[in-house]
């Protein structure tokens, strides 16, 4: 289960939505409770302007992205809890890829982008040994 804000899941979105037809792709930042339920704090997107030839690639995220994500949530007291990024025009279910660059413990975000809109979200956790992602609940507060 992972906790977030409804600003939080739009700022994701967005995300999709402005780097579309191309993947987007960040971070969660925010804690790990000790019943195995992570809180978001803060969407951390990882700047996709890369060369044309980079950004057909389908990847996730490069590690020295990564390590510079876990020293600024460190610095913030807060921990990488998960990695989101977007699927132009499919569906939001992680693909082969994907689960052959996923890391344990993570939460993957996966949103679609069709026409450029944001449409469906789904959040997944790959099994500890790494054959397949199981979908993950979202627990999305109201905005206040
Ligand atoms: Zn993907």
């Amino acid at each position: 289960m992972i906790a977030m804000t409804e600003d939080q899941l739009s700022e994701i979105r967005q995300h999709g939505e402005r780097d579309y037809p191309f993947e987007c792709c960040g971070l969660m930042l925010g804690r790990f409770e000790r019943n195995g339920h992570k809180d978001v704090v803060e969407i951390y997107p990882i700047s996709n302007a890369r060369e044309e030839e980079a950004k057909r690639n389908r990847f996730l995220i490069r590690p020295e992205e990564l390590m510079r994500g876990e020293k600024y949530a460190r610095g913030n007291n807060l921990d990488v809890v998960g990695l989101y990024h977007s699927h132009p025009d499919d569906r939001a279910v992680p693909s082969q890829y994907d689960l052959e660059h996923a890391w344990p413990t993570y939460s993957y975000i996966v949103v679609t982008v069709e026409k450029g809109r944001a449409t469906d979200l789904r959040s997944w956790e790959m099994e500890p040994d790494r054959t397949r992602f199981n979908e993950e609940g979202i627990m999305s507060e109201a905005r206040a």
